[in-house]
């Protein structure tokens, strides 16, 4: 058996930092809280007094429906549904299609991803106003926030810009104003002023440097044996010992959503030799009770060509979470 072990005091300490930049989080926890466990988390963030949180579907939406006052949906349905839900609208279309009175706007400011697009501004809020939705929220993306580039930039101004024109409707038509959100986790620190609402993910994690990482991942010792001078382990035996080495294989693979590896990968404490299984993998010396795989996605993602954001959110549902408090 592998175990996810969640930090709940790391948490809190990348949630206070987060604080002293702006103090309203919108939690983004989609695709099962980045793998930690859209539940578990939940229970984490409610505890720390977090209100508002973003989440990918219709689906994440209802398994967190009673632990926040504001749930914001990324990709939702069109069907009309709970009050504390947010749907978030894409586009016009989109927008043409809704049911939901509830909604925050995503403008394209320039990641031309998803979003309306500034010109479409007015058609919109007309439609808002017609259809007499509650305007909750607007926000942007930025599509290159984790480098220094002017986008950042030109897309910050056009965000001011929007924001500007869509109070300025609001004010005109009697429409309560909404609150405004733009920052992912690489922004925070970048920007000159963060709006209403801060929007991170992957900080709140500690994904990224500068933040503590909340996931832990063990597995537990399967078997253990002696590797003979000149023997192979594991599929294809990639690896050959060079003399008599103790190993251990664990009960962690790449079923359990971990990378594909052929030739070993660093760990904790010790290191994997040879090709991953499904199902197991083989670590140098003799343990006793359990492996440490990792305990900061930030070292162990080095193994591999990828980014943390992809480690995480594939490990396994099926794997036990327990929150250390
Ligand atoms: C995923 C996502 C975020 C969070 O991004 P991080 O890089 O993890 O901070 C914020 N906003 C939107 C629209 C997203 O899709």
């Amino acid at each position: 058996m592998a175990t996810v072990y969640l930090h709940k005091q790391n948490l809190f300490d990348n949630l206070n930092k987060i604080s002293k930049i702006n103090p309203n989080i919108l939690a983004v926890i989609k695709d099962n809280a980045y793998g930690h466990g859209i539940i578990s988390f939940s229970k984490m963030l409610k505890d720390y007094g977090i209100k508002k949180v973003c989440v990918k579907n219709n689906n994440e939406a209802e398994i967190v429906r009673n632990y926040f006052e504001e749930i914001i949906i990324f990709f939702p349905d069109t069907k009309r549904s709970a009050l504390n839900f947010s749907y978030c609208i894409n586009s016009l279309k989109q927008l043409k299609k809704n049911r939901h009175p509830y909604i925050h706007l995503k403008i394209d400011t320039g990641m031309h991803r998803n979003g309306i697009l500034p010109e479409e501004i007015d058609e919109v809020m007309e439609i808002i106003k017609n259809k007499n939705y509650e305007l909750r929220g607007v926000f942007s993306h930025f599509c290159c926030a984790d480098e220094i580039s002017n986008d950042l930039f030109i897309q910050y101004e056009r965000f001011k810009d929007v924001k500007k024109r869509i109070e300025t409707f609001c004010k005109k038509n009697e429409m309560k104003f909404p609150y405004f959100h733009l920052a992912n986790s690489y922004a925070l620190d970048k920007l000159p002023d963060t709006f209403d609402y801060v929007r991170p993910g992957i900080a709140i994690y500690g994904g990224i440097e500068g933040y503590k990482p909340v996931m832990e991942l063990r597995a537990d010792v399967l078997s253990n044996r002696i590797l003979k001078k000149g023997w192979g382990c594991g599929y294809n035996k990639t690896f050959i010992s060079n003399k008599d080495i103790e190993i251990t294989t664990v009960d962690v693979g790449y079923g359990d959503g971990l990378p594909y590896f052929k030739n070993g990968c660093r760990l904790k404490y010790t290191e994997a030799i040879g090709k991953i299984s499904m199902d197991s993998m083989i670590v140098k010396g003799d343990f006793d009770k359990e492996v440490v795989v990792f305990d900061d996605v930030k070292e162990f993602v080095k193994n591999f060509d990828t980014i943390t954001y992809d480690i995480l959110v594939k490990i396994s549902p099926r794997i036990k979470r327990i929150i250390k408090e």
